[in-house]
Formats: C-alpha cells, structure tokens, sequence
C-alpha cells in the first residue's frame, strides 16, 4: 500500500551525517514543518555532539559555544534522534543507509587542512592551524599531537579567525586560560611555554585580512602580550584604500580602525609580543636535523587584479624569520566519504545549491543532500550555516513533494536501533550525551571552569554507561 511521504503512516525519513551547526540547521527546518511528518536521525563517529562548536571554536569564545542551547531544543524534539560513536564508512555505509532511509544529508564540514606546497611543511615543529586547535580543544583525533612550547618564536601562517585564535592561545597566560574549557594537558603544556615573539604572517595588507574586529579587539585585551603592527604597513595602496573608502562592510572598517589603535600604541613592556607581519609570503620552513629551525619569506606588493581584486605580488626582497614552530592556518580542506561523490580540488561533495551530484557524469545524485563546509568549502561564521542548511533542505522538501512510496519495515523507527544493535555498534543517544555533558560541567565547576572535557573516546563511553 502507498502512502503519501511525510504523511501520519509514511513520515518522511531523514539521515543527517555529522552533528556541527550545519547540521542542527538542517534538523531544525525539517522538523519545524507542521504540515509534514519528518523524522530525523543524526549520526557522528563521536560520542558528542556539535561538532566544530565543540572542537573547534576557541576555548576562551565561551558566548559563541551558547549556540548549542538551540541545538539541545532541536534535540528535544520527539522526531529527532541522535546516535554518536558510529562511522560513516566502516560502523555504516551510504548503501545501508539509503536502505534504512527516504534520504541522506552529509553535514561532515572539512576535516582536513589545506598545503601550502612549499619546502619544509613536513618538519619536525611544523603543523596546521587543524592539529592544535583539535589539540588544545581535547579532540580524540589530536589527543596524541605534541608541540614544543620550550620555543621562544613561533610562526602562525595566514591571518584569518583561525590564525588569531591560535595566536591568542599562545598569548595568553595560563590564569586567562585557566577559566575556559580547554583541554586540561594542553593547559598544562602552555603552563610551561617559553614562547616570547609570536609572528601572524599575512601575504597580502591589513585591508584584505582575513580575521574580523570582534577578534582584532580582543588582541588588545591580552594581559600579558603586546600586539605589534609596523605603522608604515597601514599606509595604504590606492587601491585597498578605494576599497576601504567605498565598503558597505562595516567590520572591514572597524578592523582597520584597532589596527591604527595598535599600531599607535606605546609599548608597554609586557613579556611577550604578538606580532602582525602584513605582506609576507612564506617560501619555505627551513631546519636542521629534522627540525624547523626558521621560514623564509618574500616581501609581497599588493596589485589589483581581475574584477578589482587584490592580489599579492611578490617583490624578491627575501627575509628569514628565525623560529621553532610554525603553525600553518591557511584553511580547512573537506576529505572525501567512502562511496560518496567528491570534488578533489575543492574539497567538498560537488554540488547545485546542496543537491548531490555525480563527480563524473555531472547528474544529480538523487536522495543525497549536503550543508554547511562540506557543502561551500570552509567559509562563514557558524550563522552562516542556517540560510545555507536551510537551501538545501528547501531542495529536499522539493524533491519529495507530493511523492507516494510503501512504508517497508526497514523505514520504520524501530528497525533503526535494531539495525544499529545488530551490528554491534556501542552507539550514544542524545540522553547518553546529556550525561556526559553533565559530568563535564560538574567537574568543571569544580575547578571554576564552564567544563572539564573528557577527551578519550573511551572514558566518554564508561561516564555515558
Ligand atoms: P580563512 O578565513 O579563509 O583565512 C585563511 C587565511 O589564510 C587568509 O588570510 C588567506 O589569505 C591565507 N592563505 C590562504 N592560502 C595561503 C597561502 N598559500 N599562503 C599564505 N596565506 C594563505 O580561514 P580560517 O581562518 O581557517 O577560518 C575558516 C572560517 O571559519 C572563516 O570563515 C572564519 O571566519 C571562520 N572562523 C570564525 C571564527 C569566529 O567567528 N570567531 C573563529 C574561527 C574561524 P588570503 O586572504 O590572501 O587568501
């Protein structure tokens, strides 16, 4: 018997793969529609939720992590399910899942960093900007990665958000990150950094910088550290100085006005120093025995190119930087799902405005939908994610209108949890979840703290039990 989809008898079955904002978003719209009957299950190969929410946005950005009050009121919906600790790939594939399923969301954000494809970048003391927040924000994947902190001069490749994160957790002292929720042994490890002189390098000027004002601003709150921008640097070209005349972008603005700040400040003798280098790229991460022990750079010149972009254009005035870490922060890279379409150079599941389509014959994949990084590559804030998730589940709603189907047994709720039962996956509901996130916030207050993370995937597993 046939049945219309998202009605009472045949709801319409969602599989949402991953569990960051894009994911939730998605979630929400589904689920907010009166006129359907949608149910959505939401997987992650990690026992918790959120995830770049949780692994990826500063320790010290507390506000930011209060989004996921939204999220818990997603979660609480009666058609929403949650199961963590299960794989895309090895614990379930794409087959079985669009056995079990009217359709699939891949919600995976990019995983991976981006090369910059220069000499070096494999040395000892050279790693992404990827690594060490997954470090510093107790991600299992990053559990065993080790920085040494007994450097006076770190570099820091790249000058968007993620780049003065990183910078900013250099800079500050273990009391400023005492209140936060970061990873208690890398709290330990930066207890005893040695680090002075940290170098943000930028390859084009402080007009095109990547970060926003709300995170230049904080710069200037940093108890210990001082920021330093050559004055010289924010003379600018005609034609980033057209551009900021003319930008209806307010945050570009502000932006330029803390640098002049910083750049018009005295030093005030503080023991370390933050250092913004505009106009430099890096043409290779030198070192000896293994070892990053410097990075050479070429003074850049900024040119206007194609449709009044401005490009970076290098002078040949090289310079070495002498420095023990680098930290490469140019960007996040997708990674391709087993079985799933994939575009290689940009990294995302190739896409028309998150229908799924075929890398190679270029058709739509019918029943597999994308948001949020995995969808658009790794640009926006976590609010950028809604209208974007909200795109493609306004395509997914589309798609399923007014279709009838048969309500086989392997659609219905039940068949769900038995399938993942019988497949021996110790899976974690949204209830385990709340357990452990209990648990944190418990240990945490007890130390001042807004959460103690638990970062080993098995400790998860026994607090959850
Ligand atoms: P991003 O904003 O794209 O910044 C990448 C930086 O790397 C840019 O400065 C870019 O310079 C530079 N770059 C790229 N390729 C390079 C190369 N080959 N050599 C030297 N420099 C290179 O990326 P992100 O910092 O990883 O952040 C990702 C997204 O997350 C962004 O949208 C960001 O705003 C967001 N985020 C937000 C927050 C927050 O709201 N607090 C925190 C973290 C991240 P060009 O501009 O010249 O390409």
């Amino acid at each position: 018997m046939k049945y219309q989809i998202g009605s009472e008898n045949r709801p319409l079955s969602v599989a949402i793969i991953g569990s960051g904002p894009s994911a939730f978003y998605a979630a929400g719209d589904l689920l907010n529609r009166t006129e359907l009957n949608v149910q959505v299950d939401m997987f992650d190969r990690l026992p918790t939720p959120y995830g770049l929410v949780r692994g990826g946005v500063a320790p010290d950005h507390q506000r930011i992590k209060n989004v996921t009050k939204i999220y818990e009121r997603i979660a609480s919906l009666p058609q929403f399910r949650f199961w963590g600790n299960v794989n895309f790939g090895t614990d379930i594939s794409r087959e079985e899942i669009l056995k079990h399923f009217d359709c699939i969301v891949y919600a995976v954000g990019a995983k991976s960093d981006r090369q910059m494809g220069i000499p070096g970048e494999q040395l000892i003391g050279s790693y992404s900007a990827t690594e060490f927040v997954g470090w510093y924000n107790g991600h299992p994947d990053y559990l065993d990665a080790q920085f040494d902190f007994s450097v006076e001069k770190v570099a820091i490749i790249g000058m968007g958000n993620v780049a003065i994160d990183v910078a900013r957790i250099l800079a500050k002292t273990p009391e400023e990150l005492a209140s936060t929720d970061i990873a208690d042994y890398a709290l330990e490890a930066l207890k005893n950094s040695r680090v002075k002189n940290i170098y943000v390098i930028g390859r084009r000027g402080p007009v095109q910088a990547a970060f926003t004002s709300p995170e230049a601003k904080e710069m200037l709150e940093l108890e210990q550290t001082e920021v330093i921008v050559d004055p010289e640097v924010l003379k600018l070209d005609g034609a980033s100085q057209r551009f900021l005349d003319t930008t209806k972008n307010r945050d570009t603005v502000r932006t330029m006005e803390i640098l002049q700040r910083i750049a018009g400040t005295e030093p005030e003798g503080k023991p370390r120093q933050l250092h913004l280098m505009f106009q430099y790229s890096p043409l290779e991460i030198y070192g000896s025995n293994e070892r990053v022990s410097g990075i050479k750079l070429v003074k850049n010149k900024l040119v206007e190119g194609e449709g009044g972009r401005i490009k970076a254009e290098e002078t040949g005035i090289i310079e070495e930087l002498p420095v023990g870490l680098v930290l490469r922060s140019i960007g996040y890279k997708g990674v391709a799902l087993p079985g799933v379409s994939f575009d290689e150079r940009e990294g995302i599941i190739p896409n028309h405005n998150g229908r799924v389509v075929d890398e190679r014959t270029k058709e739509i994949c019918s029943r597999e939908y994308v948001v949020g990084w995995a969808k658009r590559g790794p640009t926006g804030v976590i609010g950028t994610n809604k209208p974007d998730a909200i795109e493609t589940t306004q395509h997914l709603l589309e798609d399923f209108r007014g279709q009838t189907a048969e309500a086989p047994e392997e659609l219905k709720r039940e068949s769900i949890e038995a399938w993942l039962k019988s497949k021996k996956i110790e899976y974690v509901t949204f209830e385990g979840w709340k357990r452990l996130d209990q648990h944190e916030i418990d240990e945490g207050a007890k130390k001042g703290k807004p959460r103690q993370k638990t970062t080993k995937i098995e400790d998860m597993l026994k607090i959850i039990k």
